[in-house]
């Protein structure tokens, strides 16, 4: 071999391969049914910091050639410790004034997925997720028995009294109170906060990965589980697309959301944002529900439909320089858009 082809090959090998046009890209969401008069000033700027810490963590791990299920945890680990969202601390109470805390993973190369719902001592739901995925055979794990796990994966664990913080117990207080009250679905005007946090990414070597971390849904009953911890209603990723959805679980998980996003854009060739508004906002309000999603495709071209007031977003290319909204009123170009 002459020694410009050898350094042309070396070049090669050890450059990433990139699927077709497509640089290393990270979505996420902090959850739909935010809304301007539900933020002080304070709140909103904490917000957004915490969005755009985030977004650098994930862009970190892309940017050291990690695999995009990296960018994903690390993404969303900021954002479970950070008490704006309601994922790991600041999640939202049960009914019976608990936080019971469900996650998921999946990994759109291998198709390889973990979750755990009903936890109620993980500081970072998405990680156990993660090693019930790489170091189980299993796919999802719930309750104690996902928290035995994770003592054994040293996963931390802390006091239930963690995850509390007051802006959440006054949010199950009034609707606790609208409930006594008779009012029908009280519940719901203070669920419309619903916060849960997701990612997806494309990594150097195109592959796709989503991860959605959640306390639920305010005022939910024992043992309810919504969309957030099941692969292909909250998340899904395969080597097309990934999506990680937030809103009313219950019609998340009667559409299939993530999958369905995903099944479009596989076999009707729909692109992201043709495929998300489909689902967030065509078939799920159809049957009475509410939400969003960010949805990635394996070119880099994403898409973050919601149907609410705002849905705190960002994302963050190649350059490592991160982009944020809440606002459904605020312009966030998107990769391919
Ligand atoms: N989808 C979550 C659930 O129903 C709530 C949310 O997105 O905030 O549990």
């Amino acid at each position: 071999m002459s020694r410009p082809a050898g350094v042309l090959l070396t070049l090669c090998l050890s450059m990433p391969l990139l699927a077709a046009g497509a640089e290393p890209v990270l979505v996420l969401h902090g959850g739909a049914g935010v809304e301007r008069k539900d933020l002080s000033p304070a709140e909103e700027t904490a917000a957004r910091a915490a969005l755009r810490q985030a977004l650098l963590s994930g862009h970190r791990a892309l940017a050291a050639g990690k695999p995009a299920l990296e960018a994903v945890t690390a993404a969303i680990t900021v954002l479970e410790d950070d008490p704006t969202f309601n994922a790991g601390k600041g999640a939202v109470f049960t009914h019976d004034g608990r936080n019971e805390l469900d996650a998921s993973l999946m990994d759109g190369a291998s198709l390889k997925a973990g979750a755990v719902a009903g936890v109620q001592r993980v500081r970072n739901p998405i990680l156990l997720a993660e090693a019930v995925m790489q170091h189980s055979p299993h796919v999802m794990m719930v309750g104690q028995g996902a928290e035995a796990f994770a003592a054994t994966q040293g996963i931390s664990l802390v006091d239930p009294s963690y995850f509390r913080t007051e802006k959440r117990w006054q949010q199950l207080q009034r609707a606790l109170k609208e409930e006594a009250a008779g009012q029908a679905h009280a519940d719901l005007e203070t669920a419309r906060h619903f916060g849960t946090v997701g990612a997806v990414a494309l990594d150097a070597q195109g592959h796709l990965a989503a991860g959605t971390s959640t306390g639920g849904m305010t005022n939910k009953r024992y043992g309810r589980v919504g969309d957030s911890p099941i692969i292909g209603a909250g998340t899904y990723a395969n080597a097309t697309c990934a999506v990680s959805g937030t809103g009313w679980g219950e019609y998340y998980i009667r559409t299939a959301a993530a999958y369905d996003i995903c099944a479009r854009m596989q076999y009707l060739k729909q692109g992201p944002v043709e495929a998300g508004r489909a689902v967030i906002n065509e078939r799920i309000p159809a049957l009475g529900g509410d939400g969003g999603a960010i949805v990635l495709a394996a070119d880099g071209r994403a898409a973050t439909p919601f149907n609410t007031q705002g849905m705190y977003r960002g994302w963050i290319g190649a350059d490592g320089v991160p982009h944020v909204a809440i606002f459904a009123d605020e312009p966030l170009p998107l990769p391919g858009q």
